[in-house]
């Protein structure tokens, strides 16, 4: 049972609303229903008592006539006699043919006199009144032969009326009560059974905001309109369920992508770094040392130059395979990108146990990588830093690492380098030098230095390249290869290259006008003047501002430079060959290059590189290499220098194999421009013709 205060809250919920509803409508029916019945039953206690009225005076009508036509008064008072025996008979009248009261009944009192003076009409009145009132009252002529002998009136107790009339209407009152009592109830039952399936619904709909839950379902009832509303609700949960889904792969792809690098599938730098820091943490509390492995692959650009990116990756992907195989299970393996690896190796108690598993990771990867039908070897370079004595921080830590990887590089790669303050005082030499590039060209350190090429079927003078040096105010000079790594690095080698090629022009012109006139000069370009300059436009002002013609320069370009951007730079060296600049392939053997490919190449000339030419003399492998690219340069129309001829036996090689030109410390180490002059002067040699063993004409 519940309540009262339960049943007289407020109506606020859609139940209760339901339900009241329900119950005011009940409620008008019932109560319309029972006036209906009352009214109903009132008429038919007056139509009753008025029959019983009427039954009455039937059955005491013929007496009173014959007694009334015999003027006998005894009769009558028997014939009254009959309407009195009944209890609901309040007050009868008989009355003459001349309207005279002759016979009375009273319920309560035997007779009244002034009641007898009565006329019929007074009566009639009075009957008619208390008929309108409550109590029936009938009048009914005594007639005998079709004489009127006169009326008889009865008036019925209207208490009895009246009692009937309470009864019926306390009895509906009660089952009206009943009916809604029994209303209300069924009003909750009914209720329910619309509103349960939208509670259940509005529950779950609860649930989901609060748990966020989406896989939940609303049951379905039945084909209802609720259930439409369940369906459509459960359908709207699933798309939302669907998209959350979604958004959650695609969180957690972000995540991934965010963190792991996509193509091996190791943690980024970013989450790298975030676990070195960890790691770092861990040692801190725990006392004990961690090492950073720092490793690059040897000529990995070089590789995906020559082969592609597809091969590239493949060597990535094994490259990650080999050095996991052998990372322990805490340990953490990243790739930061490009060719750079880095594994931090928790728990390293010395430096040597560093060293070793360094070392182990080298061998591993010095395997033959086989990638589709091509065997290759790609050797890596691994810096070592231990925390805390290389490093305070992560970024430190990463940092010296890197540098004794750089180290490792320098020492010739394929190896392992410890880091320590020397590599790190070198490190802080280059960023001096790569600083103090940005203003040796405004303060006028840079020289260009010139080595004469021989050509050896003339026996003359072909050209000279132009090989650059920095005097450095501190540091005196610095060679080169010191340098021009740097000035790559830092884009300085843009505007250096700009100088040397004007310069090397302005020079030549200079000695044409002294009348030296050398053929041609060489100049050395880096790939990325290839790329971001505009080679043509300085190539054809240092020309016309020089008074020199496009053959009296030589380009030389190193091998990997074509082989990395194709389109670019062929479509850019056609330019120049066709305007008349020679190109030459500097250093060739030591990159990739592809017989085939060689043939695309808009070049003039191949240019051997020295390492071949060091032992050429006392190694038969060495000589056959050279004899191949002869051989291989002749067939294909191009013309062969070799450079780094140092003594007599080496030239008589190149003579052997009908290679054109030549260029080494055996003929003349690069000298100033002035040296270059006044050897010139001094010889006073025909400029066509002139030997190249000045010192010995
Ligand atoms: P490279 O173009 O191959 O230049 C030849 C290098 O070999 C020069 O070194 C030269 O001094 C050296 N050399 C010549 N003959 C012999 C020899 O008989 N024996 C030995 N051991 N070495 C010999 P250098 O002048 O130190 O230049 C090194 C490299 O620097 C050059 O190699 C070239 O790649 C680059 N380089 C020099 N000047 C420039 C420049 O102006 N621009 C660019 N982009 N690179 C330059
Ligand atoms: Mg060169
Ligand atoms: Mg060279």
């Amino acid at each position: 049972m519940k309540p009262i205060k339960h049943i007289l809250r407020p109506i606020t919920t859609f139940s209760d609303k339901q339900r009241m509803l329900i119950l005011l409508a009940c409620s008008i029916v019932l109560i319309s229903t029972m006036f209906c019945f009352l009214a109903y039953s009132f008429y038919s206690i007056n139509k009753e008592s008025r029959q019983r009225l009427n039954a009455l005076i039937d059955i005491i009508d013929e007496d009173l006539a014959i007694q009334m036509s015999s003027a006998d008064s005894l009769p009558i008072d028997k014939s009254l006699a009959v309407i009195k025996a009944d209890p609901s008979i309040k007050h009868a009248f008989i009355l003459n043919a001349k309207g005279q009261v002759i016979a009375y009944y009273n319920q309560n009192t035997e007779e009244t006199p002034h009641t007898m003076q009565q006329s019929l009409d007074s009566l009639r009145s009075r009957i008619r009144q208390q008929f309108v009132q409550v109590s029936p009252g009938v009048e009914s002529p005594i007639s005998r032969n079709g004489t009127r002998l006169g009326t008889v009136l009865i008036e019925q107790n209207e208490q009895i009326i009246i009692k009937k009339i309470l009864d019926t209407t306390g009895i509906s009152a009660i089952i009206l009560l009943f009916a809604l009592g029994l209303s209300y109830l069924l009003a909750g039952r009914f209720q329910r059974v619309v509103t349960e399936p939208v509670t259940t619904m509005a529950t779950i709909m609860r649930e989901v905001s609060y748990t966020k839950d989406y896989s939940k379902r609303v049951p379905s009832f039945n084909t209802d309109e609720i259930s439409q509303l369940a369906n459509s609700f459960n359908e709207m949960l699933s798309e939302i369920e669907h998209r959350d889904e979604d958004l959650l792969d695609r969180q957690n792809q972000l995540h991934h992508m965010a963190n792991f690098d996509s193509l091996t599938g190791l943690p980024n730098r970013a989450l790298f770094n975030d676990r070195l820091e960890q790691a770092i943490r861990r040692t801190n509390r725990t006392g004990e040392k961690l090492a950073l492995l720092f490793i690059d692959l040897d000529n990995f650009k070089m590789v995906n130059d020559t082969y592609g990116h597809r091969t590239g990756d493949q060597v990535l992907l094994e490259t990650t395979a080999r050095l996991a195989s052998i990372t322990r299970a805490g340990d953490t393996l990243a790739r930061l990108g490009g060719d750079e690896f880095t594994i931090i190796l928790q728990d390293t108690k010395t430096e040597e146990t560093a060293r070793l598993v360094a070392c182990k990771h080298l061998k591993n990867l010095y395997h033959h990588f086989q990638i589709g039908n091509r065997e290759l070897f790609v050797s890596a370079s691994i810096g070592v830093a231990l925390y805390p004595e290389h490093g305070a921080t992560a970024e430190d830590l990463i940092k010296n690492a890197d540098a004794a990887m750089y180290q490792a590089k320098e020492k010739g790669k394929n190896s392992v380098e410890l880091f320590s303050e020397t590599i790190n005082s070198k490190l802080s030499e280059k960023m001096l030098l790569s600083n103090d590039l940005h203003k040796a060209l405004q303060q006028g350190e840079f020289e260009l230095h010139y080595q004469p090429r021989i050509n050896l079927t003339r026996n003359s003078w072909a050209s000279a390249e132009a090989l650059l040096r920095w005097n450095h105010p501190r540091l005196g000079r610095v060679p080169p290869d010191r340098f021009l790594p740097l000035a790559e690095k830092n884009g300085t080698i843009i505007p250096i290259g700009e100088w040397v090629i004007r310069e090397a022009c302005r020079q030549l012109h200079q000695w044409h006008c002294q009348g030296f006139h050398l053929p041609r000069i060489s100049v050395n370009v880096s790939p990325l003047q290839l790329h971001r300059q505009d080679l043509v436009g300085i190539l054809k002002d240092a020309l016309s501002s020089s008074n020199l013609c496009a053959q009296a320069i030589e380009l030389e370009i190193v091998e990997s430079a074509l082989v990395e951007d194709s389109g670019h730079s062929i479509n850019l060296l056609k330019e120049l060959q066709s305007m008349g600049v020679k190109i030459s392939i500097d250093d060739f053997g030591t990159g990739y290059s592809s017989l085939s490919y060689l043939r695309t190449l808009p070049i003039d000339t191949l240019k051997i590189d020295r390492s071949f030419m060091i032992n050429a003399h006392v190694s038969e492998d060495d000589r056959r290499i050279i004899a191949a690219i002869c051989a291989m340069a002749l067939s294909l129309g191009l013309e062969v220098v070799t450079e780094g001829v140092e003594c007599v036996e080496q030239e008589q090689i190149l003579l052997d194999h009908c290679c054109h030109e030549a260029q080494g410390y055996y003929y003349d180490r690069p000298m100033a421009a002035d040296e270059l002059t006044q050897r010139f002067l001094s010889s006073q040699i025909l400029l066509e013709e002139m030997p190249y063993r000045l010192n010995t004409v």
